[in-house]
């Protein structure tokens, strides 16, 4: 009786892992709440269906709501991609599989040290030498896995975000997830994003923050003062994300590979693209938590709800800010950014 029950649980074709194989077949699936995810292997789907599960739980708190039916995938065909969407899963996320992950940071972190060992002049011996040193700053397998706590629920904030408030564009979207270039203003979408990212990986944003608040330097941020680019919060608002121009440029599994690679800038030329992107990263993080300590949890929420309907940030914040214990113009926030920036 019970494996009778299983049998017709299993062939239930509305059940979401009997929908998605059908899309997708040959692959191992695991239910995440409001989704699937499609891997080579069980463990490997059990794995990143837990930090969607995770990422679920959290928009929840922080924009009020479930997000629509959605599919992780592994690499996924176009058939696979356009089977998934026509059985309900509005959003379909490709995921590169742990090998070609390693792979393409491999691949790129080669060529970044052959161009700059080329351009030195360096011997054979040499330049084996520099890709060797760049080839030792690859994450360890344990090290990846605790990325895609991270940037699984990361990925998954922007699509979610911009279905919640942007519906139309959300279902305009056909290919592959553009990181960047949501309708939403670039911080907000990327606030929206970060927000919905693991603890670790949170806290790890906030001792970053932290840090270079004192003054330092990150060996993952290279030699750069970063505290001014912090502190201006008038450029944070208004800045185009410092990733697009590398999201078009690099291939989308390499831009998912989390920025691993070497970059050779000369000193004094000011902050690397790459540099300000992961400053970004930072400051979308503590900004966050700033305004949601200050006022509420789905604060973020009520600010893309007036943007979505054509209302500026700083119109905004002079309307609820202060109901919502924020400062209620641009200066005023400034000033009580650098205060909370420099306590935090
Ligand atoms: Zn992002």
């Amino acid at each position: 009786m019970i494996a009778l029950t299983l049998l017709l649980a299993a062939a239930d074709p509305s059940a979401p892992c009997v929908r998605a194989l059908a899309a997708a077949p040959g692959m191992a699936c695991v239910e995440a709440g409001r989704g699937v995810v499609l891997a080579e292997d069980e463990s490997e789907a059990r794995r990143l269906a837990a930090h969607a599960v995770g990422a679920e739980a959290r928009f929840a708190q922080g924009f009020s709501g479930a997000p629509a039916p959605y599919a992780v995938i592994m690499a996924p065909s176009a058939s696979a991609r356009n089977g998934l969407r026509a059985a309900g899963f509005q959003h379909v996320l490709s995921w590169p599989a742990p090998r070609s992950f390693n792979e393409a940071a491999r691949s790129s972190l080669e060529a970044g040290a052959r161009r700059f060992a080329a351009s030195q002049g360096m011997t054979e011996t040499q330049t084996r030498q520099v890709v060797e040193r760049a080839l030792s700053q690859l994450p360890t397998p344990e090290a990846q896995a605790a990325l895609d706590a991270g940037m699984v629920p990361h990925e998954l904030g922007h699509l979610w975000f911009t279905a919640a408030f942007w519906p139309d564009a959300a279902a305009s979207e056909t290919e592959a997830p553009r990181h960047y270039g949501g309708p939403g203003p670039d911080w907000l979408d990327e606030a929206a994003a970060v927000v919905m990212e693991d603890e670790a990986t949170a806290d790890q944003r906030r001792d970053q923050f932290r840090a270079l608040m004192r003054g330092e330097t990150l060996p993952a941020l290279g030699p750069t003062d970063g505290r001014p680019v912090l502190l201006d919060l008038a450029g944070f608002l208004r800045r185009d994300h410092p990733g697009l121009a590398r999201a078009v440029s690099v291939a989308p599994d390499l831009a998912r590979s989390g920025g691993v690679g070497v970059s050779f800038t000369p000193a004094g030329a000011g902050p690397a693209p790459a540099t300000l992107e992961r400053l970004f990263y930072v400051q979308a993080r503590v900004f966050s938590d700033y305004l949601i300590r200050t006022s509420a949890p789905a604060v973020l929420a009520e600010i893309a709800q007036a943007t979505a309907g054509g209302q500026d940030f700083e119109t905004w914040l002079a309307r609820r800010g202060p109901d919502l214990g924020l400062p209620s113009s641009l200066a005023a926030l400034q000033t009580d950014w650098d205060r909370f920036a420099r306590n935090f």
